[in-house]
């Protein structure tokens, strides 16, 4: 089922949470909200889910306005990032929840909830746990159990309020793989906010990247990776090193290096703010057409990628350089050296 959202405002007080916001979650796609603490996703996806009321604007889903639905008939589904399993219940009980408060007229049998049940615990790979309670789990294993819970009641939308938050580093790796796969196999309709850029990217068919009430970006990951829309969403996304160009008739100068624009044509003539991530930086001893100049500060070998950071003459600035181990050490690279930086 595909959602819309149309001119969506939002205000707390004398604050504007959401701005005049519109967007279209496609049927069966998994879709991430992306963006700082206190950007307006999470009041965002309970609009969606009817948890809270916008001040103006629509949500539709399927095209048909729902924008004054109750929760109850919205057919949504969710996972908070804090668990709400009932601890006095097996997962079992749990998982089948939803379906046994029903009122008898739409409750199936309870041969068809046992079957169910089992089924969507098969789905999120526990059903050996069936009869533990939630004291016995993991915390990992409890999402994947929450989820089993929203699901069962079969949602048409599910809704994902950052889910993995509160697990540790490996264990959210592993769900963000496990829950693309689930995502692959079932093609809900699904929203998921999260504020880790990897998370996002990593997860999710687009992404939308949010600041202060507005949407900055929305995209295929790789699209928003490759080709960020505003230098917000540039730095957003991870590690990026300011430069401070002049735009010239068909090139832009950085220091003393000249960039070709190929055909594109410049926004305008002047300065321009140009950013390059650390992998997209070669380091070398030979001077000349380099971007800059600097004396290595810091050099952080662990693993494939070594991070070398430079003092940048001039302006004082810090670079941010990531090179594979070959190239570090074929540049017999040491504290204190002076290097060249080039694109
Ligand atoms: P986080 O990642 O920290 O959860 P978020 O992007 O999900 O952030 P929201 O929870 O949507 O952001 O909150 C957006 C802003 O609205 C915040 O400044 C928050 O303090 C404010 N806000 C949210 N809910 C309420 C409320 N019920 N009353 C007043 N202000 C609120």
């Amino acid at each position: 089922m595909s959602i819309e959202i149309r001119n969506l405002r939002k205000t707390f007080g004398e604050f504007d949470v959401l701005k005049d916001l519109s967007l279209t979650v496609e049927s069966g796609e998994l879709l991430a909200l992306l963006g700082p603490s206190g950007c307006g996703k999470t009041t965002l996806l309970r609009i969606i889910a009817g948890l809270e009321t916008a001040d103006a604007g629509q949500v539709l889903f399927h095209g048909e306005d729902a924008t004054q639905r109750p929760v109850s008939e919205r057919q949504v589904g969710f996972v908070f990032q804090h668990y709400a399993l009932f601890r006095h219940m097996s997962v079992f009980d749990n998982v089948a929840f939803g379906l046994s408060v029903r009122p008898r007229a739409s409750r199936p049998a309870k041969a068809d909830i046992r079957e169910r049940v089992m089924r969507l615990l098969k789905l999120v790979q526990l059903d050996w746990l069936a009869d533990a309670y939630p004291d016995q789990l993991s915390g990992g294993q409890r999402q994947r159990i929450a989820l089993a819970r929203s699901l069962a009641v079969e949602p048409r939308v599910l809704l994902l309020d950052e889910p993995f938050g509160a697990l540790d580093a490996k264990v959210r790796k592993d769900l963000r793989r496990w829950l693309r796969q689930l995502h692959d196999d079932i093609h809900l309709t699904s929203v998921f906010v999260t504020h880790d850029q990897e998370e996002a990217l990593e997860v999710s068919d687009r992404v939308v990247v949010m600041n202060r009430g507005v949407i900055e970006q929305v995209g295929r990951p790789e699209e928003i990776y490759e080709h960020p829309a505003s230098p917000f969403v540039t730095q957003f996304l991870g590690d990026v090193n300011l430069f401070h160009g002049r735009v010239g008739a068909n090139h832009v100068e950085i220091g003393d290096y000249a960039h070709p624009l190929d055909g594109q044509a410049p926004a305008g003539k002047g300065e321009a703010s140009v950013y390059i991530r650390p992998h997209d930086l070669e380091i070398s001893r030979e001077a000349g057409q380099a971007l800059a100049t600097g004396t290595i500060e810091h050099i952080h070998s662990v693993g494939p990628i070594v991070r070398v950071e430079l003092r940048r003459q001039g302006s004082g600035e810090l670079i941010d350089a990531a090179l594979t181990r070959d190239d570090y050490q074929q540049l017999r690279l040491a504290l204190g050296d002076t290097v060249y930086v080039r694109p």
